[in-house]
């Protein structure tokens, strides 16, 4: 009988997970993916939705089709109770019984975090960086200072700079720029921090570009409230805008929390270098999912970044260890998160910088942070890469 693996989440570490666990096994896994968007989302692209550089089909494509032509069954609709002891899940469109679970569910946004976060602009998700667009085009009619920012326990700093650096180029393009004041908020400890820290070079660099581009910088902050027309501080000071875009921490799926034992108290799940859950050796977590305790102490609390390089390695170990488990073997395959290479480039309009590093988090023996107009194109040349691959299911390429 072919083992039944119950795949929760259809974005970068679950479609990865699905699609080389049918890869390895065939007619040994039935694969199930269960999620409420049917569509897969390019994250990373949402950084251009709010100037019409893209649009919702430019970034998005079905995965039901990627995933039925490749033997997996998709189901849309969203899982509400894991049961470990049970070996089932809940979910909208009724239970879904397994022998191995992949949890694949990504985050939501802390809209908790600070007053008035829910009213604000933000770029996270595609319905949020879709009303930013809204949000934008009022600020050319009525243009005014600008604060882009990233609050206390945000964790997406790439996000923030990215849009930090695009919005800059906007306004020059606006015929705006050195005519409003642009402010950058966020709890990072300094400028070039990213939640990785230790980035050789990144700081200065960091400081290089604000210079250049007129950027008031504001680091190690924390937000008190966000008036619809002022951001304020916790030290009292209030930093006024006609546009913000401010990025919020994110946290587990609520439902995940229901389980005893599951989750953490962010809503991750806590998992071994296998990503098995620490728990459950059937249950796997993978992806943002999965919880990265943050190795050090800042003055305002600043999160890790979960980046799509490193969900999808994610998925592959789990993959692996669960290809094994259906043979009775031991699941060996073992990568901690800090230890992953960080690949990363940072979008600038029409510039950016390249970010490689042999590991996640420090300690690292090799790291470079390359600028330039090349990484640009870069960034374009890995959008349409990562939509195609993951279109056409090759999830075994690099
Ligand atoms: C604005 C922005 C820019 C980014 N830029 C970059 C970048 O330049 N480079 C980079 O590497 N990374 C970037 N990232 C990070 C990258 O997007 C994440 O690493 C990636 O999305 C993580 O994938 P995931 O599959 O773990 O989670 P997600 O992408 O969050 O996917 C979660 C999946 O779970 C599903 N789901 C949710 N609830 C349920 C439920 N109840 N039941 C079942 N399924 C559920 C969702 O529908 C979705 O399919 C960026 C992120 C953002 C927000």
């Amino acid at each position: 009988m072919s083992a039944r693996v119950l795949v929760l989440g259809s974005n970068f570490a679950g479609l990865t997970a699905a699609l080389s666990i049918r890869s390895h096994l065939g007619r040994d896994a039935d694969v199930t993916v269960v999620a409420p968007s049917d569509k897969f989302v390019f994250n990373p692209s949402l950084i251009w939705l709010p100037f019409g550089r893209r649009g919702r089909t430019d970034v998005s494509f079905p995965v039901a089709p990627t995933l039925e032509k490749r033997g997996a069954t998709f189901v849309h609709g969203a899982a509400t109770y894991v049961d470990p002891e049970a070996h089932r899940v809940e979910t909208t469109e009724g239970d879904l019984d397994y022998d191995y679970l992949v949890i694949a569910t990504g985050y939501r946004n802390d809209l908790d975090v600070v007053p008035g976060m829910s009213e604000t602009p933000t770029i996270t998700t595609l319905p949020d960086a879709e009303r930013t667009y809204d949000a934008w085009r009022r600020f050319l009619d009525h243009p005014g200072d600008v604060v882009i920012g990233a609050t206390q326990r945000a964790s997406c700093f790439g996000a923030a700079y990215e849009f930090l650096f695009n919005t800059s180029y906007q306004l020059r393009r606006a015929g705006l720029h050195g005519k409003v004041k642009l402010t950058y908020v966020t709890s990072e400890p300094y400028a070039g921090h990213f939640g990785i820290d230790g980035m050789p070079g990144a700081r200065t660099l960091m400081k290089m570009f604000a210079k250049k581009e007129g950027i008031t910088v504001e680091a190690n902050q924390s937000m008190s409230e966000i008036r619809p027309d002022a951001v304020v501080l916790d030290d009292g000071r209030e930093l006024d805008y006609r546009f913000a875009m401010i990025v919020p921490p994110f946290r587990g799926q609520d439902f995940l929390a229901k389980t005893p034992d599951l989750v953490d108290a962010g809503g991750y799940v806590p998992v071994r270098p296998t990503y098995q859950s620490e728990r459950w050796d059937d249950v796997y977590a993978v992806g943002i999912a999965a919880a990265v305790p943050v190795p050090w102490t800042t003055q305002v609390a600043t999160g890790i970044p979960k980046t799509g390089f490193p969900s999808e390695q994610q998925a592959h170990v789990a993959a692996k260890n669960i290809v094994s488990q259906v043979r009775g073997e031991e699941p060996t395959v073992a990568k901690e998160f800090a230890k992953i290479p960080a690949l990363c480039v940072m979008d600038a309009g029409n510039n950016g910088v390249a970010m490689v590093a042999d590991h996640m988090l420090p300690p690292r023996k090799a790291a470079v942070m390359v600028p330039g107009p090349q990484n640009h194109a870069f960034k374009v040349a890995f959008e349409k890469y990562s939509l195609a691959k993951m279109k056409a299911g090759r999830v075994s390429l690099p």
